[in-house]
């Protein structure tokens, strides 16, 4: 038996929204889903509204009337796609966890593709937009952020932002999103050892309203993506980014120095006044700076933290207070 949750992100989609319902429920109570999933098969759709102000949650709350699957949560304003993903993992209660955007981009009669891959073992599966069906504004950034973020992670994923994915129990329980994190979701899945895969999905050309994510975003993308790829990945470790800048710049310091010290004993060449030894020194007080930044950092997060950062996939024989505090 399988039980999903469909968590639906939407912001000012009211158009979208009633032709979006009509083929989301169409797609899961089709019999294909039936056949894969068994008769026990059933689902939830929680609809997130993140603050939307042309009346989508009124709309929904029409929907909802013959529609006891549905679920509603409204923000009080727009804290963005991440916040709305993050309330609407809390609330959810299947054994299988999947997101969709409301625009009719995607296309629920994809989900099954994608839960029947969780079933095989992977607490991540990611829509891959093979044919993205937007305008060169959105695909020529995403192609850059792909890219970047492929190279910088070691992750081989096409599409990391793409709304379309499956998500295991532990994961979305263990997932804790903040900001615009969610474009990055595949990447801090791996790093806590979840096992993360894509397939291709259909994408469709964007019906009703527009996109909210445009060029503005760059720079915001930018900073997150900094902050995920320094902050949460060394947040715990300072030192082992503070220590390798440190090394690096305290090694080019020193060949420096070391050449200009030969140069002045071997071939008698004056030191002073000489803009590369100012380099040297230069980037030999920057070495020391970033170790004691590192140590700082390292200090300051060795305070008492309730749990290591750690994602445990299974304890035997312990006892349910030891692995509360293990898990807490
Ligand atoms: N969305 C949201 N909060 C926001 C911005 C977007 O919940 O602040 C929703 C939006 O309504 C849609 C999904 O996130 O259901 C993806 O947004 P959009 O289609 O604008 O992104 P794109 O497909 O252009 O990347
Ligand atoms: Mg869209």
């Amino acid at each position: 038996m399988t039980s999903l949750s469909i968590i639906v992100p939407l912001y000012n989609e009211r158009e979208s929204l009633p032709e979006f319902c009509e083929s989301l429920f169409a797609a899961l109570k089709s019999s294909e889903l039936k056949r894969c999933f068994g008769d026990e098969f059933s689902f939830e759709i929680i609809m997130v509204d993140d603050g939307s102000t042309d009346g989508s949650d009124k709309v929904i709350g029409e929907l909802m009337t013959d529609r006891p699957e549905l679920r509603l949560i409204s923000f009080r304003r727009n804290y963005g796609k991440t916040e709305a993903l993050s309330a609407g993992f809390r609330a959810a209660s299947g054994e299988v966890v999947v997101t969709i955007d409301a625009d009719m981009q995607d296309d629920p009669r994809e989900i099954a593709g994608l839960v029947l891959k969780i079933n095989e073992g992977f607490d991540l599966v990611s829509g891959w937009k093979r044919e993205r069906n937007d305008p060169m504004s959105k695909t020529v950034p995403s192609k850059l952020f792909n890219l970047t973020t492929r190279l910088f992670s070691g992750i081989p994923l096409h599409d990391f932002n793409c709304g379309l994915k499956a998500y295991s129990r532990e994961l979305v329980a263990s997932l804790d999103l903040h900001g615009e994190m969610h474009r990055y979701i595949p990447v801090l899945a791996k790093w806590k050892g979840f096992r993360v895969t894509e397939i291709p999905v259909m994408h469709h050309a964007r019906k009703f309203g527009k996109s909210k994510f445009g060029a503005s975003r760059f720079l915001p993308g930018l900073f997150d993506f900094l902050s995920v790829m320094f902050i949460t990945r060394y947040l715990k470790r300072p030192m082992h980014f503070f220590g390798m800048m440190s090394l690096g710049s305290f090694f080019f310091g020193f060949c420096i120095s070391l050449y200009v010290t030969i140069e002045k004993y071997l071939f008698d060449k004056p030191a002073g006044n000489r803009p590369i030894l100012f380099l040297g020194i230069l980037l030999i007080i920057l070495g020391v700076q970033f170790f004691s930044t590192g140590l700082l950092g390292e200090l300051l997060s060795t305070r008492p933290s309730r749990n290591g950062g750690w994602s445990i996939r299974k304890t035997a024989n312990l006892p349910d207070e030891i692995i509360d505090r293990l898990t807490d």
